[in-house]
């Protein structure tokens, strides 16, 4: 007989102005390497990092992400944070999801600019508690050591050198963004005249 092992769900936070490839590596790296039975994309309705920056509208947000991750059954996008409004913060929706799914084993997927400063996330002893970190090599960012009190691992991964800012410069410009985003999304970005005010 086997034992039945408890649900494992990773959360992958952001802002995703837009979706790029970089998450969707991310995604698949995740997938591919920590046998999740599901991956939350989740993105934020403004995030505490980005206090200021004006974000495309969520419900553009939200279909790039569909698009970016069509035909990955285990990825479901949630519009939890968007929905709720505000500032995002990561224990919260952390604390949602471990209250909906109480036996699961939670991961919170970041990219590796993100390691150094997890200590200065909101409740960070309780976050440190609520989830394992995962983190995906980036370009730029180096490999650190996980700030005590929390756990995770870095994801083999392929650093992909690109950001959603340079993706928001380049469409400003009316430059292509094909090499960056998947196809759909491309096509999206390029009927929407977005991002040409901010
Ligand atoms: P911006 O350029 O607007 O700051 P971004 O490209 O960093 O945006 P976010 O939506 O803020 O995109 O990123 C969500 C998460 O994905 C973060 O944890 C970030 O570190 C990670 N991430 C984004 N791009 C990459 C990449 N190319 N490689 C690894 N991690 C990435």
């Amino acid at each position: 007989m086997t034992a039945s092992r408890p649900q494992s769900i990773a959360v992958f936070g952001g802002s995703f102005d837009p979706v790029h490839n970089g998450h969707v590596m991310i995604a698949q790296s995740a997938l591919a390497e920590l046998e999740l039975d599901r991956l939350i994309v989740m993105p934020a309705a403004q995030s505490p990092f980005k206090p200021v920056q004006k974000l495309a509208p969520a419900e553009a947000r939200m279909e790039w992400l569909r698009l970016a991750f069509a035909g990955e059954p285990k990825v479901e996008i949630s519009s939890w944070e968007l929905d709720r409004g505000g500032v995002s913060y990561s224990i919260e929706t952390l604390r949602a999801l471990a209250a909906a799914h109480p036996n699961a084993e939670m991961f919170y997927l970041i990219g590796a600019d993100h390691v150094a400063t997890l200590t200065e996330w909101r409740e960070a002893e309780a976050l440190a508690e609520a989830a394992t970190f995962v983190v995906v090599p980036r370009p730029g960012a180096p490999e650190e050591a996980f700030p005590k009190p929390f756990r995770g691992r870095y994801l083999k991964g392929d650093p992909l050198a690109i950001s959603a800012s340079e993706i928001r410069q380049r469409l400003r410009a009316g430059r292509s963004v094909a090499d960056f985003v998947p196809p759909p999304v491309a096509q999206m970005l390029n009927s929407m005249q977005i991002y040409s005010e901010n």
